[in-house]
């Protein structure tokens, strides 16, 4: 099967959906996604959108702290443009009729680790899926946007000059392929935290936007720093998932503590359980480690309970789902792959290194979280530069393409039922990654971790030869080279800095510069 369109959009989370809704004044746009419309790392999102909207803050208030949690490593032009137009845009978010938690007429603005102002826009404890939801709407209401549920994309076509010229993908439900031709591509798969065994991430994020990507010959940067969320619900899993409990929560006043009581985070950091992420993960991973403990506690005994119920109901509620009261009980918590900083290299406009792909959100890299994200940024980021993608594809000049100019690779696929034998595989591959690439890091290890990837695809390889194709089976390819593109990037930045720790390196070297790889080298 074929299709033609002007605008293609792999993914329908903030980053694709926010592209899709500005670019359709200006062709037929295209809407692939791989699951239901609303899967999407961004339907997860609880603490909600940071933008300097308070009357005691400014976007150079918002960039200070921005690039103070960067570790030295935050491109200043991108942050820049991200607080410039991060109010507008959230602004422009609320008329798609999401609704912001207000206070007495104005937006109530929440605080978060690094943030020295209060300016987290939210909806409560659901702001991600408030946020999709609007999208959605917004979308499926625009002129010349068509959205296609349970498709999934395979890879990116590129004709003979090298320019990304559409997609080939999967519909899983006429279990048939399509060659989609555009002229412009915009990739917005979101994350990649699926390759750790513990995760906040749902089940989409298989990194499948830089899988194909760098299969494509694009440039990935900075992909070592994975930020652990310090705070995931112990012992509880849905859907492979483990259940967030947002940094909002140490925000309103959340202590740690051991089991035993004692408040260990001023020991690590003088902002204490608002330190930056990094240093909160790994001060929790220390005291499990040196203590041999299962979890620390979450202490919200000095946040009244009806401020509880407010702030957090889709907390307290999934909770109370595992028997747990946080009215009246302490939380227990561990941390879990969350965010990815790293992705596909772009430029402030959101293209790539091929020429008419653009990439937007989390699986791009744009560098402004540098060696660290501030909390509430990613949704800001995916915000501002999809929009900033969409005025630059809207300028494209690139024609469709002619049928024969392109790669016809992977033309001769075979499909079929995702097999069960996968799942030993993928635990391997998550369980490696949690172990060698994990929050503290070792080179010895890492190279270990390496070559047991290499076998994990030689395995997959001998089961199952490239034209046979399953979205388990790709998604599995594509893990692997993703966890393999996280390990050369951490191996090869010989020093500690932000989110990446490695025991041989503990110190910060004094220039920062980025791990930027090219699959042509
Ligand atoms: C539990 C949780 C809480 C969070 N809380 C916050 C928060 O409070 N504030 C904040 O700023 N950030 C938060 N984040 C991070 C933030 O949600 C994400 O970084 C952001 O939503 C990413 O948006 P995106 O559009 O790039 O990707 P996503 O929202 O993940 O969307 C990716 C889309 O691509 C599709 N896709 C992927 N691969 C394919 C394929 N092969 N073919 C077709 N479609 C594909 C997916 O199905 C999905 O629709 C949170 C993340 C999690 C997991």
């Amino acid at each position: 099967m074929r299709i033609e369109t002007d605008f293609l959009v792999v993914g329908s989370g903030m980053a694709g959906l926010w592209f899709a809704y500005r670019i359709s004044n200006h062709g037929r746009v295209l809407v692939l996604t791989k699951k239901d419309d609303s899967e999407s790392n961004t339907n997860y999102a609880q603490g909600g959108i940071a933008a300097a909207l308070g009357s005691d803050d400014s976007p150079q208030q918002h960039l200070e702290d921005t690039v103070k949690a960067g570790y030295g490593l935050c491109d200043p032009q991108a942050v820049q443009v991200m607080v410039g137009e991060g109010p507008r845009l959230v602004r422009e978010l609320q008329k798609l009729e999401i609704e912001f938690s207000t206070e007495g007429g104005h937006l109530e603005l929440g605080i978060e680790g690094g943030h020295t102002r209060h300016r987290v826009a939210h909806v409560a404890d659901t702001t991600g899926q408030a946020v999709e939801w609007g999208l959605i709407n917004a979308v499926r209401s625009a002129p010349n946007v068509a959205l296609y549920e349970h498709h999934f994309v395979i890879d990116l076509l590129t004709d003979e000059s090298g320019r990304c010229c559409g997609v080939l993908s999967f519909d899983r439900e006429s279990g048939k392929f399509a060659e989609i031709h555009a002229k412009v591509v915009m990739l917005a798969t979101g994350g990649l935290c699926r390759v750790y065994e513990h995760t906040t991430n749902p089940p989409i994020a298989t990194g499948d936007g830089v899988a194909m990507a760098w299969r494509a010959g694009a440039k990935v940067a900075d992909l070592e720093f994975i930020q652990f969320h310090p705070t995931s619900l112990f012992g509880a899993r849905i859907d492979g998932r483990a259940f967030l409990i947002s940094e909002a929560v140490r925000g309103e006043g959340g202590i740690l503590r051991t089991p035993d009581g004692e408040r260990f985070m001023p020991r690590y950091h003088p902002d204490a359980e608002l330190a930056p992420r990094s240093v909160v993960a790994r001060a929790i991973y220390n005291e499990l480690r040196t203590r041999r403990l299962d979890y620390v506690l979450l202490d919200l005994s000095s946040i009244p309970p009806a401020h509880i119920l407010k702030r957090f109901p889709m907390i307290a509620d999934t909770c109370k789902r595992f028997g747990l009261d946080i009215t009246r009980e302490p939380v227990p918590v561990v941390p879990a792959a969350h965010y990815s900083v790293g992705g596909v290299k772009t430029d402030l406009w959101g293209r790539t290194s091929i020429p008419c792909l653009y990439t937007a959100g989390e699986c791009a890299h744009t560098g402004v979280h540098g060696a660290n994200r501030l909390a509430s940024n990613s949704l800001l980021e995916a915000l501002v530069f999809a929009d900033r993608a969409a005025q630059a594809a809207s300028k494209e000049e690139a024609r469709l393409p002619s049928l024969d100019k392109i790669n016809p690779f992977e033309r001769q696929l075979r499909s079929i039922e995702d097999p069960s034998l996968l799942n030993s595989l993928v635990s391997s591959l998550k369980q490696t990654m949690w172990r060698f690439a994990g929050i503290v890091r070792s080179a010895k290890e890492m190279e270990r971790g390496r070559a047991r990837l290499a076998e994990l695809s030689r395995e997959l390889k001998a089961l199952y030869p490239a034209r046979i194709f399953s979205p388990g089976i790709k998604q599995l390819r594509n893990t692997l080279i993703v966890g393999d593109l996280i390990l050369r990037s951490a191996l090869a930045r010989k020093e500690s800095r932000g989110l990446h720790y490695v025991e041989e390196f503990p110190d910060t070297l004094p220039e920062a510069s980025h791990t930027v790889l090219s699959p042509k080298d």
